[in-house]
C-alpha cells in the first residue's frame, strides 16, 4: 500500500511541475482491493504527500479524515465497471481541454491517425458528453462510457485516463495531450495520416 500511494503523489507532482495541472486542477486516485485512495479536494497537486490523501471504499464512504477531489463520483464508477483499472488520472490539460471544446467534433474519431503512439497507448478514445463537474449524471456516462475504452475525452472539460498502474494512466494522459498538440499546431498544415494498413499493424 505505501507503494501504491507513493506512487501517485510523486506522479501527481511531475504532473504539476511539468504544467499538465494549473492551479488546484486535475485529480488522481489508485486502488487496492475494494479501497481507494484519492487526491485532496481543493489542493494543488504539487507537494502532496501519501498523508494527505482521501480513503473512501468502492461505495463512497470515508475511510480516514481527509475530503476527496469533489470529482470522486466518477473515480469509483470507473472502479466498478472495470475491476482490471488500478489507476486513473484526471487533467484539465490544455490541449486535451481545448479539443474537448470544438464545436464538430467526431464522436467516432475525435483525433486524426498521426502517430503510432496514439493508437498504443490511447486509442479508442471515448468521448462523454458535458455534464456539471462533479455531477451524478457524469459519473454514469463515465462508468458506461468506459467499458469500450482505457482514455476518455469530456466534453468541454478534459480528460480522464486509466491503467492498471498510476505510471500507465498518466502515460496514456500525457500522450492523449501530445497528440492533441500534435493536432492543433498542424491544423494548417498539409499533413501524412497513418494510413489503414499501418493503423491495422498497430491494433
Ligand atoms: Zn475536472
Amino acid at each position: 500500500m505505501p507503494e501504491l500511494t507513493e506512487a501517485l503523489c510523486s506522479v501527481a507532482r511531475s504532473l504539476h511541475r511539468r504544467g499538465y495541472a494549473h492551479g488546484s486542477t486535475g485529480n488522481l486516485s489508485v486502488r487496492a482491493g475494494d479501497l481507494v485512495w484519492l487526491t485532496p479536494t481543493g489542493r494543488p497537486l504539487e507537494n502532496l504527500s501519501p498523508g494527505d490523501l482521501a480513503c473512501l471504499s468502492l461505495e463512497g464512504e470515508s475511510r480516514n479524515e481527509n475530503r476527496p477531489t469533489k470529482e470522486f463520483p466518477f473515480h469509483l464508477a470507473i472502479y466498478r465497471a472495470r475491476p482490471d483499472l488500478h489507476a486513473i488520472v484526471h487533467l484539465h490539460s490544455f490541449y486535451a481541454t481545448a479539443l474537448s471544446c470544438l464545436e464538430n467534433l467526431s464522436e467516432q474519431e475525435p483525433l486524426p491517425a498521426l502517430t503510432p503512439y496514439y493508437f498504443m497507448r490511447v486509442h479508442p478514445l471515448g468521448v462523454v458528453a458535458y455534464h456539471r463537474p462533479g455531477a451524478v449524471s457524469l459519473a454514469e456516462e463515465i462508468g458506461a462510457r468506459i467499458a469500450s475504452a482505457n482514455v476518455l475525452l469530456l466534453r468541454n472539460h478534459g480528460l480522464v485516463a486509466c491503467g492498471a498502474t498510476i505510471e500507465e494512466a498518466a502515460d496514456r494522459a500525457e500522450e492523449l495531450e501530445q497528440t492533441a498538440r500534435l493536432f492543433f499546431q498542424l491544423r494548417q498544415e498539409r499533413v501524412r495520416l497513418l494510413t489503414p494498413d499501418e493503423i491495422r499493424q498497430l491494433l
